[in-house]
Formats: structure tokens, C-alpha cells, sequence
């Protein structure tokens, strides 16, 4: 239609496939599916067992440029690509999209389900709840944050004879270790299991894990943008005996839980990695886990339905989807999940397509993409596309900043090749970036209706001269797939092509060097600052036999910089490292880069003022 629709009018203007029948046209069998309602459904992992043997189908890897507040249309394309791959050049396909965050859904951003003619549908379900994967991660993120506070106090009011009854408790007279007590002893070097054979020294290094509270690293999540919560006192109860101390949330999706579920490869790997979660250092210095808090079990049992991705579909031919694991790349990991992508590569098989999506610009979700996802799952990507919009390039090209809500300046609206061809610096660099690894590049120019073909041109221009395989301008969002296929041709070509994937930095080298490379190499700073406290982690981690893991850093998405302000390529900036955590059961060191917080906030007119629901009909207006 034109003018086109809202996204949730289009979405709604739909009957999807039910989800029992999509499963079986891909090939999937009637016992591994389970169903969630008439739309989605887990896949069980016993799929890739049986598929084994089957080829994998090539790897398509959607970034973008540095974002801002005007809009790439990163899943738009992504969706608009497999439509396009599917429906008009008959090539399998599958896309691999990330759950979206109720944060933005409610604050600043929406939804995440693609738009206009390019979307997941029912778009309502897919920005909401989902099948519950983020609520999933919530309680065992919590859980694990209330064992360790708990433990603290039990520790410090109990001697070691009574939290040894109350640890090993007596059933019939006898008492037995649980096999993670059991664990834990081996760990202290007691090879005993028998508990009435432990000295009263074994008993006291047994029950008590001496956490030192300055040192906990392990927060409190939520899936709000709450920014009161970004530090907080518990604690303060008269039960709690002044266990008093300051701690913080952080978005769910931020969770180290989230990242363990986007980079595990099965249920066996995810309860190992979630034992190995440290959440501090005791008094002598030594790492404790989630495994010696007893938790380990209780959290993979919170997490066995969130490890199998959901099925859904795609608005113009039913086409399936995969939506599995977080947004936030710029304080998470942020991106889809291997176990997605791993069963999406046998399901297309050979000669088909399967195209997965990192968040923010290429500086961020790809780097940990490449550097992270691709070291961990050991999957190769055939080609990125990197999105661009001709308003978000001229915004680099010193375009003015937009408030919302306010009619968007005429710089955006109106013929401008200067602020094009200025802008045009961002998407450079992120190609480069993309060269760093080696892989072919596609530039997806995502048309909006006040482009004009000269700017157009000229972008494309641009991004070929800078190296790319192909630019092509895409209409998904307007025409759905046929507006793609130009782009799903050029994706087609360059997987073909030579292709000379590698890492940007060696894991041997010391962690700091790991943040200079990614600081120098992909945002183009001068060099790195750390923090005193940032130093100290970083020895600290070091000491504990953590520094050969990847880096994962916490980094504003809106610049290369740390600056969020400074667009284009900044340069001559020195990259403040404020802080360093170690997510090691998720593998690897989270560096803290300037003032970002992993808390967002909420704005003065979040998106929550439009969402409203029709009692009558159950209908849900205002998602976007
Ligand atoms: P990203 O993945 O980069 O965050 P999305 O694909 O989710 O971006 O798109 C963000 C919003 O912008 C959606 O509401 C979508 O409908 C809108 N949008 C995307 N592309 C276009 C376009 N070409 N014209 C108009 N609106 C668009």
C-alpha cells in the first residue's frame, strides 16, 4: 500500500502460517517443535544431531554504520533480504534475528521486528515477552544474585559447625554430600565423600567461601530502563544485621546469562559455563562461582526452555525465522545466538543463505561478532552487509542533531550532496573495519521516500570506491523482497568470493594489548587509558589465569569514539577504560569505556505514552 502502513497496521493485516505447519515445510518433525501459542515455537536442539551430516548453507553477517537517532533499518534489511532470497530468487534462506529488549520497546527505541513490508510477524509477540527467554534470564541472574548476599550473611552469623549442619543436613542420621558439594571439595583439593571424615580445618574452608563484598562483580538485572536503579543500597532491613553495601542493576539483556545463552553450543556447555559465572574474589583473592554457591543446577533448570531458539515467520511469504538471545551491543555482547544460526546453516543446507544480525554499527556488534561469536562457534561469515541511511550519513556529515518529535530538519528532507558526500567518512571506516577480517563487504543503502537518486548514487558511489563488493539501494521497506533483490543478488556474488577471514588480535596477548588493537585498529583512537581501579582488575584477572579470554567492550553505539557526540570518524581521542569485570563463563573481559552505563533510562515522553490496549478486541495499538 502508499503511503505505507504502520508497522503494527501491516503486522496486523496478516494471518500468520500456524507455526506447526511452517515447522513441517522446513523439514522439522512433529516431536522437535513445541509449540507457543498459534505463532511461535522452540526448536528442540536434538535437530542438529540429526542434521549433522547435512552441508552448511553460506553465512551472512547484517551490520551497520555507527547509528543515530535517524535510523539504519538493520533487521528491515535483514528481513527484507531473506524475502527477497526466498520469494523472488528462490534460494533457502533463513534469518537469525535477536529477541528485543523491553527497555527500548517501552523507552526511546520500540520494537525491533523489522518494518513496514520487511517485518516478523505477529510483530505484538515478537516485541513482548517472546517465549519468556528474557524473563528466564532475569530469574536466574537474580537468583544467583541473591545467593551470594544471603551466603555473606549466613557465613558471618553462623560458626563453621552450624553452616556445616545446615549445608550437609542429616537425613535418617546420615549425611551426604550433594554432588556440587562434592564438586567444590575437589576444587579445595579434599578427595573425600564421606562427610563425617573431614577435618574441623576441612570443614572450615568447606563452608565458608570468605567472599570479600567489595569485590562482587555479579549485579542485579531487570528488563526496564530504570536509571533510578544504576546504584542502589541493600541491605538496609534490620534482618539483614547492617549487611548494608551498594550495588546496581543492570538491563537484563546485559546479563552475563544473556551471553552464555547467545554463545553456548548445548545444555551441557551452557550449565558448565554457567558454574565457571565468577561473581567475586574471596578475602585471599581466588574467584568464586556460581558453582561454589551450590547454584548451578538451579540455574540451568531456569534456563532449559530459554537454550532453544524460537520459530517465527515473516510477513510476505511465511517465510521461518529464528529469534534467539539479545540486543545491546554496546553494553552486552549483542548478538544473535550460534545455536540459531549452527541449526538455521543445516536447515538452507548448501547453496542457501542464512542471514544473522549484530547490533549498532560494525565497530561494535560485528567486532564482537568476529572476534567473540566467531572464535567460540567456530562458523566463518561468507559476506557482511553493512546497512546505511542516507539521513544517518548526512547526520556524520555534520547534519544537525533532531529532537523527538520535532518535524525533521530540512538537511534530512531535502536534496544535500555536501552532508552526503561528508557522511560518507563513517561508512568508509566501517568497511574498513570489515576488511580488518578479511570478509567481502555489501553496502545496503536503505532507502527512505526523501532520498533522491543523486544522493542515492552517490552513497554507492562512495562505498564501492572505499572497497566494497557492491552498494545497492534497497525498497524492502516500501515493496517488501522485491525491493531487495537487487541487494539479495549482490549478497549471492560476493559469498562466492575469495574470502580471507582472521582475528584482529591474538587471544595470547596481554588483555590490555587485546584493548589497544580493538581501541586503535577499529575505533581509530590514539591509545588507551585505564583507570587506576580499571588497572587494578586487569592484574587482578590476570593473576587468577583469566587474561588469554576475548574482549568484549562496553562502549557507547552512537560514535567510534567514546564521545556519543562526535560523529563521523573522530580522531586523536585517548579511550578512557573506567572499569574491567570478567564475564568468564560467558568467555570473556568486559571493559567499561568512559561514562557508559549498563542501566539505560527512560526519556521525558517515553514510547510507553502511545502503547495502549482495546479491551474489547484484546488489540494492542502504538508498538512500533
Ligand atoms: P535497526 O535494526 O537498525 O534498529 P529497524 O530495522 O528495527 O532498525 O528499523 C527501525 C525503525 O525504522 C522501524 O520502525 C522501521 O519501520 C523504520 N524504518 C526502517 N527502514 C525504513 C525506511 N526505509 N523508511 C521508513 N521507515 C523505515
Amino acid at each position: 500500500l502508499s503511503p505505507v502502513p504502520s508497522d503494527i497496521e501491516i503486522s496486523r493485516g496478516q494471518v500468520p502460517k500456524p507455526v506447526d505447519l511452517l515447522a513441517k515445510e522446513i523439514g522439522l518433525l512433529a516431536d522437535e517443535i513445541e509449540v507457543y501459542g498459534k505463532a511461535k515455537a522452540k526448536v528442540r536442539l536434538s535437530l542438529l544431531e540429526r542434521l549433522k551430516e547435512q552441508p552448511d548453507g553460506k553465512y551472512v553477517l547484517v551490520a551497520g554504520i555507527t547509528p543515530t537517532p535517524l535510523g539504519e533499518g538493520k533487521s528491515t534489511v535483514t528481513i527484507g533480504l531473506v524475502q527477497a532470497l526466498t520469494a523472488h530468487l528462490q534460494v533457502n534462506s533463513f534469518a537469525c534475528l535477536r529477541q528485543p529488549s523491553q527497555g527500548p520497546t517501552f523507552g526511546v527505541k520500540g520494537g525491533a521486528a523489522g518494518g513496514g513490508y520487511a517485518q516478523v510477524i505477529p510483530m505484538e509477540e515478537f516485541n513482548l515477552h517472546l517465549t519468556g527467554d528474557i524473563h528466564a534470564i532475569t530469574a536466574a541472574n537474580n537468583l544467583l544474585a541473591a545467593a551470594i548476599d544471603a551466603r555473606i550473611l549466613h557465613e558471618s552469623t553462623q560458626s563453621d559447625k552450624a553452616l556445616y549442619n545446615r549445608l550437609v543436613p542429616s537425613v535418617n542420621g546420615v549425611r551426604k554430600f550433594a554432588s556440587i558439594q562434592l564438586a567444590r571439595l575437589h576444587r579445595l583439593g579434599i578427595n573425600k565423600s564421606d562427610p563425617s571424615t573431614l577435618t574441623a580445618e576441612e570443614i572450615t574452608s568447606f563452608v565458608r567461601l570468605d567472599i570479600d563484598p567489595a569485590t562482587i562483580t555479579w549485579q542485579r538485572v531487570l528488563d526496564t530502563n530504570d536509571r533510578f536503579l544504576r546504584k542502589i543500597t541493600v541491605g538496609q532491613a534490620n534482618t539483614e544485621k547492617g549487611f548494608i553495601r551498594q550495588t546496581q542493576f543492570d538491563i537484563a539483556v546485559a546479563s552475563e546469562i544473556m551471553a552464555i545463552l547467545a554463545l553456548t553450543d548445548g545444555l551441557a556447555d551452557m550449565k558448565d559455563r554457567l558454574g565457571k559465572m565468577v561473581v567475586a574474589s574471596d578475602k585471599k583473592g581466588h574467584p568464586v562461582t556460581a558453582e561454589d554457591l551450590g547454584v548451578t543446577g538451579a540455574l540451568a533448570v531456569l534456563m532449559k526452555d530459554a537454550i532453544k531458539p524460537t520459530l517465527m515467520q515473516t510477513l510476505e511469504v511465511r517465510q521461518s525465522v529464528f529469534v534467539h538471545a539479545g540486543p545491546f551491543a554496546n553494553i552486552a555482547h549483542g548478538n544473535s545466538s550460534v545455536l540459531a544460526d549452527k541449526i538455521a546453516l543445516k536447515l538452507v543446507g548448501e547453496g542457501g543463505f542464512v542471514v544473522t544480525e549484530a547490533g549498532f554499527g560494525a565497530d561494535i556488534g560485528m567486532e564482537k561478532f568476529f572476534n567473540i561469536k566467531c572464535r567460540i562457534s567456530g562458523l566463518r561469515p561468507n559476506v557482511v552487509v553493512l546497512v546505511a541511511t542516507v539521513r544517518a550519513l548526512k547526520m556524520h556529515g555534520g547534519g544537525p542533531n533532531v529532537s523527538a518529535g520535532a518535524p525533521l530538519p530540512k538537511e534530512y528532507t531535502d536534496e544535500n550532496l555536501k552532508l552526503v558526500a561528508d557522511g560518507c567518512c563513517n561508512l568508509q571506516k566501517q568497511i574498513q573495519i570489515a576488511h580488518h577480517f578479511g570478509v567481502p563487504v555489501v553496502v545496503a543503502l536503505n532507502v527512505f521516500k526523501t532520498d533522491t537518486k543523486a544522493e542515492t548514487d552517490l552513497v554507492c558511489q562512495i562505498a564501492k570506491d572505499a572497497g566494497a563488493s557492491d552498494a545497492v539501494p534497497c525498497y524492502h521497506w516500501a515493496r517488501g523482497g522485491k525491493g531487495s533483490v537487487e541487494l539479495a543478488k549482490a549478497v549471492r556474488e560476493a559469498a562466492n568470493q575469495q574470502n580471507s577471514f582472521k582475528f584482529l588480535y591474538d587471544l595470547q596477548l596481554p588483555i590490555v594489548e587485546k584493548i589497544r588493537t580493538v581501541a586503535q585498529k577499529v575505533y581509530g583512537a590514539e591509545d588507551i587509558e585505564l583507570s587506576p581501579e580499571a588497572q587494578t582488575k586487569i592484574d587482578n584477572y590476570t593473576k587468577q589465569g583469566f587474561g588469554t579470554l576475548p574482549i568484549c567492550m562496553a562502549k557507547t553505539h552512537l560514535s567510534l569514539s567514546h564521545l556519543p557526540d562526535k560523529k563521523g570518524v573522530p580522531t586523536g581521542f585517548i579511550l578512557p577504560i573506567r572499569d574491567v569485570r570478567a564475564s568468564i563463563g560467558a568467555g570473556f573481559i568486559y571493559p567499561l569505556v568512559g561514562t557508559m552505563s549498563t542501566m539505560p533510562g527512560l526519556p521525558t515522553r517515553p514510547c510507553f505514552y502511545d502503547i495502549d490496549l482495546d479491551p474489547e478486541t484484546e488489540q494492542i495499538t502504538g508498538l512500533f
